[in-house]
């Protein structure tokens, strides 16, 4: 399965995807508590960079690691001078969209433990080596299983039959190779 990749721009709602700019996530009263949106990178180049870089480090690693110690740094550099008394408040806002991220970080990696739990009971069932194939290679390999269970004993109806089969498959194909090169010499 691919690698998890996550967006902490996106996640916590930093940059505003009209505007493209980085915005004061402080809190604003005489508009029924929604963001401020002043343009962090025109009051604080260096606030505005800290931020992107921040990003890029949370990004690099799973939302797990995120720390506490970050999410704060983050909240810091993302409010307006105006606004730097909601830290704690901004903090804890951020701690919330984490914690969606986390819960979709986990379903991740048990849908990734069930798959691969999966592929390789099917693997060990079927017989098959695990060769690294992909799972179009593994799934051609199934198919074909299925078709000579099907077209040779349609009475299999259990996946113990279609081995079985395989194996009787494998053994005669190697006879059959056996014999063309006895012809050829
Ligand atoms: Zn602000």
């Amino acid at each position: 399965m691919a690698t998890y990749v996550w967006n902490p721009d996106a996640t916590f709602r930093i940059t505003d995807s009209v505007r493209g700019d980085i915005i004061c996530i402080g809190r604003t009263f005489r508009r029924f508590h929604s963001r401020c949106a002043w343009d962090i990178r025109e009051e604080s180049p260096s606030n505005a960079a800290a931020v992107r870089n921040l990003l890029g480090v949370m990004g690099a690693n799973p939302p797990t690691l995120v720390t506490d110690q970050q999410l704060e740094r983050l909240a810091r550099h993302c409010l307006c001078s105006y606004h730097q008394r909601q830290i704690s408040q901004a903090t804890s806002e951020l701690r919330g969209h984490l914690a969606v991220a986390v819960q979709a970080y986990e379903q991740y990696n048990d849908v990734n433990r069930r798959y691969e739990a999966l592929r390789g009971a099917l693997l060990r069932l079927l017989g098959l080596q695990d060769g690294g194939q992909s799972d179009e290679e593994l799934v051609l390999q199934i198919k074909c299983l299925i078709v000579l269970a099907g077209e040779f004993a349609p009475e299999a109806g259990d996946v113990r039959s279609l081995v079985i089969l395989a194996e009787q498959f494998v053994l005669e194909a190697v006879d059959q190779s056996d014999e063309d090169l006895d012809v050829l010499v």
